[in-house]
């Protein structure tokens, strides 16, 4: 395991591949030089055409942090999107890709004791899956409440597997809203996310938490950070990371 080279440029093999939503599949890298990280952080992948053309994008890590290997990410395809819809409909088991990371400070959970809040939307739930998997993995104990926006049962990333945790109990919840389906559970919601759920939200956790993580497209973003503000958490509190897009 080597210390971390956020700058270096190295190459990643493509060990599996999984079709996780309609829209979103799971790449499982092998890098050259295997990296530690912390849940949060992302890597950038860039591709070089033939013809020298590059480009690179950003995508978060969802493994649970520690030596583990490989390094998943989960890619939603955009349509006409240029490096997603690459990876999706060209990329396969076998190949390398060019990989830099792992990258980002702010947008970091440490672990700890204190209540956390997070909020995703889309694929934006992808490094609190990290988050989820490191507390569980590691077994630690900060509440933490997790509410994910998805347009369907179906598109909600990773559900299974954090429903799975909330079964489990021990301080983790998992609250999932719908924007285009009814809910399944009756702890779920109908809608986009809102101040009435983040006050059952809320309601899970022990006392105000500590640390909020926002994650998604500018636009939920800067909603759910909105709302979030509405309930007296300092702005310092609150950290957001955003993918780009309006929505
Ligand atoms: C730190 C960071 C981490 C990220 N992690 C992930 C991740 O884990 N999974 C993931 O799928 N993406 C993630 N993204 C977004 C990713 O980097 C790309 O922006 C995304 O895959 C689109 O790239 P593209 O080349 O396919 O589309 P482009 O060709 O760049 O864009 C196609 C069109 O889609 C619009 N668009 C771009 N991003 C979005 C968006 N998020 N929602 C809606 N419309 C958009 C563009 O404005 C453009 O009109 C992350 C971004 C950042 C900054």
């Amino acid at each position: 395991m080597q210390a971390s080279q956020p700058t270096h440029w190295q190459s990643a093999k493509v060990v599996a591949i999984e079709t996780r939503t309609p829209r979103v599949k799971s790449f499982f890298l092998t890098p050259e030089q295997p990296f530690a990280f912390s849940p949060g952080q992302h890597l950038d992948i860039r591709l070089t055409a033939p013809d020298g053309y590059r480009a690179m994008r950003s995508y978060s890590i969802a493994s649970a942090s520690g030596p583990a290997a490989p390094v998943e990410i989960a890619v939603e395809r955009l349509e006409d999107g240029e490096v997603s819809a690459f990876l999706h409909d060209e990329v396969r088991v076998g190949d390398d890709l060019d990989i830099r990371g792992p990258l980002g400070g702010h947008f970091v959970w440490p672990g700890g004791e204190q209540p956390v809040l997070l909020i995703g939307g889309g694929s934006g739930v992808v490094p609190l899956a990290s988050m989820a998997r490191h507390r569980h993995a590691a077994g630690l104990q900060a509440p933490m409440a997790l509410l994910c926006s998805a347009r369907t049962w179906d598109e909600a990333l990773f559900r299974d597997e954090l429903i799975g945790f909330d079964a489990i109990g021990g301080g983790f919840v998992y609250g999932l809203a719908l924007t285009r389906e009814t809910p399944r559970r009756p702890q779920d919601f109908s809608g986009r996310i809102n101040a009435a759920m983040l006050e059952k939200m809320f309601a899970h956790l022990p006392a105000p938490p500590a640390e909020v993580f926002v994650c998604g497209a500018n636009g939920f973003v800067n909603t759910a950070a909105d709302a979030v503000l509405s309930f007296g958490i300092a702005a310092s509190a609150i950290r957001t990371e955003r993918y780009g897009g309006a929505g």
